[in-house]
């Protein structure tokens, strides 16, 4: 069973830790309440353990994409769609308010 020690960075508390969580997790503390982060150095843990690999994800594919020509008019309706809502909002607001005068 793994344990680790820790020390609160915010009230000081040292108290050990049975089962932490990967390096990097947040733990609350069990003084104060307060989280802080777990330490990658871990004495339990041995010291030629392999790291583990990267994340290295073969994403080759272009996050960009180009907008078809189908996909800019529709965004474009969209938008005009939504001016006019805005519109029709702000002129009923401008009848109500001028309706109280
Ligand atoms: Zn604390």
């Amino acid at each position: 069973m793994a344990v680790i020690q820790l020390a609160c960075p915010h009230c000081s508390h040292a108290f050990s830790l049975e089962n932490p969580p990967p390096p990097g997790e947040h733990v609350p503390c069990p003084a104060c309440g307060r989280k802080m982060a777990v330490p990658t150095e871990s004495a339990s843990r041995p010291a030629n353990a392999p790291a583990p690999p990267p994340a290295e994800r073969g994403d080759a594919e272009p996050r960009m994409r180009k907008l078809s020509r189908a996909e800019k008019i529709q965004r474009r309706q969209v938008r005009n769609i939504a001016l006019m809502i805005f519109g029709v909002i702000v002129l009923a607001i401008a009848v109500v308010v001028l309706g109280r005068l």
